[in-house]
């Protein structure tokens, strides 16, 4: 056990139950029970290694037996590391809360996939034409301050343009090849205004993740949508589970109001979220919404790539937003209220985000010189990109796992894995 604890890594990668898989003994029993015999030990001592009490009986849980086999656990970002430590805790009751041995690496995107290319031509520019070899280095990114906010801009809108250009023809063919009603055609974007605040949520319908949250208060979201001089409108795209029927009903709201004449068009649902339409929409919204219900979301990955294309987040102080919001870069909805009753956390922290869009977000954006440039808006914009796309990038996390668990678990091997020149890899130079 000590050789498998020391050279095995394990990730837990969510705080939600239905993410853990667990099963019950007599499963187990049936397709496992030729292990313990090869092992050498009996069914009490293997079903104690996974065995996990449920307020409904005990049951083998696969986070249980991984947390207990592996000598090196992570959670996804800081804030899931410290949840899963509280998670888990009974497991080392001997220990404090800060020596359960779960520490944490936090996700990050990889930046050559979801940098938009014309952009990518930008920061070569600006950046240096070797920037993609460093782009974990935080002090590369200071010089996006050099790029000119109206150059920035206008990259911005052509990324906008292009989002409502993929939204519209997606929009023309449900109505030409599918005969779609004239209304689902409409609820699919057609009446977007490229020239007016989009705000981007595009996710799992999971429930924890709140898609209608936005939606809690409709007369206030009517008012901040239909200003005649500020409109703003909402691009709502993602997929429930097949078996998440709460998550379903979910996204069967969300297009109900699309298809409300009162909301004018200006709440869309987008279709067949997949990682194509992710590009488009993680590029081409003005601020990128995520409200999860804290501390449920491990991570969360999109607004990375949201950020990295100068995108700020309008999000939740959970995952990796609570450690990647700075004060300048973005926007956190808060400070939310756990103890508050379910019913009026939700009003609570509506109330929070109409807030902000009414008095911060929406001004700002509307904010614009004589050459219509909105300079405050590409403050933020730069800020989100050289605070976030290094630090959640891929490569850093790639880096983290090798120096921190992987090298040590390959080097306390028996087998020891070792490269041509005798040594282990420290990092792997190879990473983009
Ligand atoms: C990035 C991505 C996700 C993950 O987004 P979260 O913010 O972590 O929910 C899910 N689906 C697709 C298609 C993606 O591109």
């Amino acid at each position: 056990i000590t050789e498998v604890q020391r050279t095995t890594v394990f990730t837990t990668h969510t705080p939600v139950p239905a993410g853990h898989d667990a099963f019950p003994f007599h499963l187990v029993e049936k397709y496992l029970h030729p292990y313990w015999h090869q092992l050498g030990i009996d069914r009490e001592r293997f079903l104690a290694f996974g065995t996990h009490r449920e307020s409904w009986g005990e049951v083998f849980h696969m986070t249980v037996l991984a947390l207990q086999m592996t000598g090196h656990c992570n959670g996804v970002s800081k804030t899931h590391g410290e949840v899963s430590r509280r998670m888990w805790q009974h497991l080392w009751p001997e220990r404090s809360l800060e020596h359960v041995p779960i520490s944490s690496i936090t996700n990050g995107v990889h930046t050559p996939t979801w940098l938009d290319p014309e952009l990518h031509r930008l920061y070569d520019r600006y950046l240096g034409p070797d920037w993609q070899k460093h782009h974990d280095n935080p002090a590369i990114w200071l010089k996006i301050h050099d790029i000119p906010d109206q150059e920035l801009w206008w990259a911005r809108l052509r990324l906008k343009y292009q989002l409502m250009h993929f939204i519209r023809e997606r929009a023309r063919q449900l109505w030409r090849e599918e005969r779609r009603d004239p209304v689902q055609v409409l609820a699919s974007g057609a009446l977007l205004d490229p020239e007016a605040l989009t705000i981007g949520f595009a996710r799992r319908f999971a429930t924890y993740k709140r898609a209608t949250l936005l939606l809690q208060n409709l007369a206030r979201l009517q008012t901040i949508l239909q200003d005649r001089w500020k409109p703003v409108q909402v691009v709502f795209a993602g997929k429930a589970h097949p078996a998440d029927e709460p998550g379903k009903h979910l996204i069967h709201q969300v297009y109900t109001l699309a298809k409300e004449y009162g909301l004018g068009g200006q709440i869309v649902f987008v279709e067949d979220y997949d990682i194509r339409v992710a590009k488009f929409l993680v590029r081409g919204v003005d601020v990128w919404l995520n409200n999860p219900i804290p501390p449920l979301e491990a991570s969360g990955t999109s607004g990375q790539k949201a950020a990295l294309n100068g995108v700020p987040n309008l999000s939740i102080s959970d995952g990796w937003w609570w450690e990647g919001y700075t004060g300048g870069n973005g926007w956190t909805i808060g400070p939310t209220n756990p103890l508050v009753e379910i019913e009026s956390r939700d009003v609570h922290d509506a109330d929070l985000l109409y807030t902000l869009l009414e008095t911060e977000i929406v001004p700002l954006f509307y904010q614009r010189d004589s050459d219509d440039v909105p300079r405050g808006w590409m403050r933020v914009v730069k800020a989100a990109i050289a605070s976030i796309a290094p630090q959640f990038s891929a490569r850093r996390m790639v880096k983290e796992y090798i120096e921190r668990f992987y090298v040590p678990a390959a080097s306390a091997s028996s087998a020891v894995i070792t490269t041509a020149n005798g040594t282990l890899p420290s990092t792997s130079p190879e990473i983009d």
